[in-house]
């Protein structure tokens, strides 16, 4: 297993320890080897693909399997030497599709949830009806309490489901697949659900997720798991990354950034586009204009180098993020000799030059100079046709990229799906512009 930082809580408890977990059915091994720390208000969401083991670790954490070896520790305590009353008191589930096929009233369902606190023919206590009634208001379904169950939308039960089990008044949640089969609207209402009660109630919550960007979104820890183990576990920006989601899933993905929020966003790569891997790409970008050529070319699998970029620019910071190497200069500082000197030596390095739609400034033109001078393989360029309305250096710009069509290999793209047409091992040629 692979770590990335985790926000730090140094002062939270650990509520929940897996050690070394091994768990077959018969002889199909489905988990092997997990272990994991989880504290105390942690946000944990668990992703990976059909078959990984995510279910069977909530099923193991919640007692329902037994691990043929490792143990699950929660307050201390072995999952096994807890009652289940007792453990019901601390951990809660909400499984995947739980049918109720009699047509108990919403009231009823939660009700069910006080089980483990409730003593066999006693009457219910003022402190049972309080907590249905709490659990029901924080998931907001009071007003649906004499309603028949079964005749609730998808998003309704599973807000009322969520009732239920915080009508046990646990310390953590296990959510398997809360926003499974729900619209768009249900699934936002179910993750802000989960999150307000992470973040006002306290609840620790462990959560599989199928979705990658539902997943992005929600939690705060994620552990990625594949065939029985985990394959990362850290932030988000360690597990979303892009070599690493292609390993677990085998498909091409490309990450980008949610423009509001700034977390990742995945999406599936056109496959034609992996024919490009091994390819040398050095990129001349800057303010946002290569993000997405970045994550493509990273996740085709080319060698890709960026620069020169000032630190802090969003290029920059995509490039860090994907591992992309970067020369790179001070903030809004013009580029440096140094800089130059580095940049030059990567373009002639490269298979391709890929030039973005970058504004040029007095600061970054030595980015365009560096081509023209060191430029040995094809140079791409994204929508030449409009670099005088980015020539912020009084048509000097123009001039560079007019002597770089008069003497590279040069071809022309005018977005991110043209590239694989021209970066497949017979495109190299340059035949494409
Ligand atoms: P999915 O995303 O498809 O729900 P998962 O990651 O939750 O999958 P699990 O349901 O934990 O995966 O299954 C892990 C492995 O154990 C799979 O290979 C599955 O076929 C197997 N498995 C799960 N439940 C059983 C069972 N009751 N009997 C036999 N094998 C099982």
């Amino acid at each position: 297993m692979d770590g990335g930082s985790l926000p730090p809580s140094p002062d939270a408890q650990v509520t929940l320890s897996i050690l070394g977990l091994e768990v077959r059915y018969d002889a199909h091994p489905a988990l092997k080897g997990v272990s994991l720390e989880v504290r105390e208000g942690d946000l944990w969401v668990i992703l990976g693909p059909n078959g990984a083991g995510k279910t069977t670790l909530l099923r193991t954490i919640a007692k329902v399997l037994k691990p043929q070896s490792g143990s699950v520790i929660v307050d201390g305590k072995s999952v096994t030497d807890w009652s289940v009353s007792d453990l019901m008191k601390r951990i809660s589930v909400v499984p995947q599709g739980t049918p109720f096929p009699f047509s108990f009233t919403v009231e009823e369902v939660v009700m069910m949830g006080r089980t483990p606190h409730l003593t066999p023919l006693a009457p219910l206590t003022k402190r049972d009806r309080e907590a249905v009634e709490w659990a029901m208001t924080v998931t907001d379904v009071l007003s649906l309490r004499d309603r028949p169950f079964p005749q609730l939308s998808g998003g309704e039960q599973r807000r009322v489901l969520m009732a239920k089990a915080l009508a046990q008044e646990p310390k953590t949640l296990l959510l398997d697949e809360p926003t499974a089969n729900l619209d768009l609207r249900y699934q936002a209402e179910v993750l802000e659900l989960i999150q307000r009660l992470n973040q006002e109630q306290h609840l620790t919550v462990i959560s599989v997720v199928h979705d990658l960007n539902l997943g992005a979104h929600l939690g705060r820890q994620f552990l990625l798991m594949k065939a029985g183990q985990i394959v990362a576990c850290g932030d988000v920006n360690y597990v979303m990354n892009p070599q690493v989601l292609q390993q677990v899933y085998e498909v091409p993905v490309t990450v980008s950034r949610h423009p509001v929020t700034g977390r990742p966003v995945i999406l599936l790569t056109d496959r034609r586009i992996v024919a490009s891997a091994g390819i040398r790409v050095h990129i001349v970008c800057g303010g946002g204009t290569g993000v997405e050529f970045l994550s493509a070319l990273v996740s085709a699998g080319c060698s890709v180098t960026a620069g020169a970029l000032n630190r802090g620019d969003t290029d920059y910071e995509t490039a860090v993020l994907l591992g992309v190497p970067v020369v790179e200069e001070e903030p809004f500082t013009p580029l440096s000799e140094r800089a130059v000197v580095q940049t030059k030596d990567w373009i002639q390095k490269a298979d391709v030059v890929l030039l973005t739609e970058v504004p040029f400034g007095w600061g970054n033109i030595a980015n365009l100079q560096a081509i023209l001078e060191s430029a040995k393989g094809l140079v791409i360029t994204v929508n030449p046709e409009r670099m005088a309305e980015r020539d912020f250096v009084n048509g000097k710009a123009v001039d560079l990229l007019n002597q770089i069509f008069a003497t590279k290999q040069v071809a022309t793209i005018h977005s991110l799906s043209d590239l694989d047409r021209l970066l497949t091992p017979s495109g190299k040629d340059g035949s494409g512009g």
